[in-house]
């Protein structure tokens, strides 16, 4: 305001005099000063609040937020108490000070909380954890203390009968209290909002809610989860296959795609994605298509935008031709492995190097399964094994870049022994000798990589020319992968 103000006056007596044909030097020099001053004293005004309200510009409403319906639930419910609080009152029911969201980064916590101040009406104050630990014994407490006060100040500044406090991490200042590592700091920081929370009165105009969010809370002391403090939990879970449509036709809204894009088969693909994945995901393939110069983002877009949040980056790495149609060979291994023992599987192949990878196959994962049978373990190590096994069928030979391969098809062989599932039968995987679980897993990769041979064998010439279709282009999509493989699969049953 102040600086507006100055800023407005200086010119205008600047041009002024200018025109009266002063020397205005001096007089812009000192404006600029004064500018200057007044910047430092509002940035230093909001740093050391150290917390941020939110600006009415910025609303979040639950609509906003896609998938976690029971999240979105349970919190309307517990809101509810604010939003009716006479009735409430009535009854004489004890009000909820507390609500705790627990959930792996980037599932929305923040925005929960935000569109919670929407729906009640609330101003909203916001703090990390994290900002309240500073070396300083007492400055973490006061600046809780502030915390609460501004919260109180700002309903009442803005005519509001409620405020709420959202505390990010808490896990920072709220793990538990002399647990070895008992800081002095965490533990004054967290007795302040211990205390700020007890004193909270249901009677009280501004009505405060404290909203905490954690990714940790197995660590969080008992004394936060007490009645009258944290005492309802709400957990923000990562998307499944629906919410992530949803979240996904929240992201592109505003942003122009290609009719043929499919969000539905883009939220199959991004399985494990967080919401905030999801978002930088519709953000990078934009990105994609203004690189293109594109009007509207295309299906390859969001494919190499798929990628970039799994892999990161494309590197610079500039592999030999040499190279590069190895690569190429490998990867249709992994793929036709994939496309066989799961058809329909493949969502993308490339051999752009990314992140650590040369190339890679994305496929589309299982359907959230939480049990696997020992043919789909087996399909698995088929499919890890595939590469190194189609390089050996094209050149002879094999690289170093199958290791992680290799890796994961014993940590799946692994498994299938541990479960009884191997021709040791069940075992107690506790106790079993260390020698004949190597054994065991020796061969059963052995014999998977014979079966992978078998399965590869007949595509030889097939790689060979695909594999130089694929160092031209870079990367291919499922569906054309999957033409291919149809042909290739007639083409074998003519001969036969
Ligand atoms: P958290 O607090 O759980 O770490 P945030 O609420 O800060 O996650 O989410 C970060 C960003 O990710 C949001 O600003 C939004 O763009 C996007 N996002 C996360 N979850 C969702 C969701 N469920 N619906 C829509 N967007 C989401
Ligand atoms: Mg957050
Ligand atoms: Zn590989």
């Amino acid at each position: 305001m102040i600086r507006e103000a100055i800023l407005g006056i200086g010119i205008a007596v600047t041009v002024f005099c200018g025109y009266l044909g002063v020397n205005v030097l001096p007089f812009t020099l000192l404006i600029g000063l004064l500018f200057g001053i007044s910047v430092l004293v509002e940035k230093r005004g909001t740093v050391s609040a150290g917390h941020r309200e939110q600006a009415a510009s910025q609303q979040v409403e639950f609509d906003n937020i896609g998938g976690q319906e029971t999240a979105k639930r349970e919190l309307m419910e517990a809101l509810d108490f604010l939003r009716h609080r006479d009735k409430i009152r009535s009854l004489g029911i004890r009000p909820l000070k507390g609500i705790l969201l627990t959930g792996p980064p980037g599932t929305g916590k923040t925005l929960m909380a935000k569109a919670a101040a929407t729906y009640t009406d609330s101003v909203f104050v916001s703090a990390s954890g994290s900002e309240f630990v500073e070396m300083y014994v007492g400055v973490g407490a006061s600046r809780v203390r502030e915390l609460f006060k501004k919260a109180r100040y700002l309903a009442k500044k803005e005519g509001k009968d409620s405020a709420i406090v959202f505390i990010d991490e808490i896990d920072v200042i709220g793990g538990k209290r002399g647990g070895g590592q008992g800081h002095q700091e965490y533990d004054q920081t967290l007795n302040q909002l211990l205390t700020e929370m007890d004193g909270m009165q249901t009677t009280s105009n501004p009505l405060v809610l404290v909203i905490a969010a954690t990714n940790r809370v197995d660590i969080l002391d008992p004394a936060l989860l007490r009645p009258g403090r944290f005492d309802r939990q709400i957990k923000v879970d990562l998307p499944d296959k629906e919410g992530r449509l949803h979240i996904l036709r929240i992201q592109t809204r505003s942003k122009p795609i290609a009719d043929d894009v499919d969000l539905e088969m883009i939220a199959k693909e991004t399985y494990g994605f967080s919401g905030a994945q999801l978002e930088s995901l519709t953000n990078e393939a934009a990105i994609l298509a203004l690189r293109e110069d594109k009007t509207k983002i295309e299906t390859r877009h969001f494919r190499d935008a798929v990628d970039k949040v799994l892999l990161g980056e494309k590197t610079g790495k500039r592999p030999s031709p040499e190279e590069l149609h190895r690569v190429a060979v490998h990867e249709l291994g992994h793929a036709i492995a994939s496309e066989a023992v799961r058809p329909g599987s493949v969502a993308h192949i490339t051999i752009a190097p990314r992140g650590n990878a040369l190339g890679f196959v994305r496929q589309v994962p299982h359907h959230d399964a939480y049990l696997y049978t020992k043919d789909q373990l087996e399909g698995q190590m088929k499919v890890a094994l595939a590469g190194a096994v189609a390089e050996e069928l094209i050149f002879g030979n094999r690289s170093t870049g199958a290791s992680n391969d290799f890796q994961q098809a014993s940590n799946l062989a692994r498994t299938l022994v541990t479960c009884g599932l191997s021709g040791l039968g069940i075992v107690d995987a506790e106790n079993l000798q260390q020698s004949v679980l190597d054994e065991e897993i020796r061969r059963i990769l052995a014999e998977i990589e014979k079966r992978t041979q078998e399965l590869l064998s007949p595509y030889k010439t097939g790689i060979e020319q695909l594999s130089k279709r694929l160092v031209e282009e870079e990367s291919m999509s499922g569906e054309s992968f999957r033409e291919w493989f149809k042909q290739q699969q007639t083409g074998q049953l003519a001969l036969a």
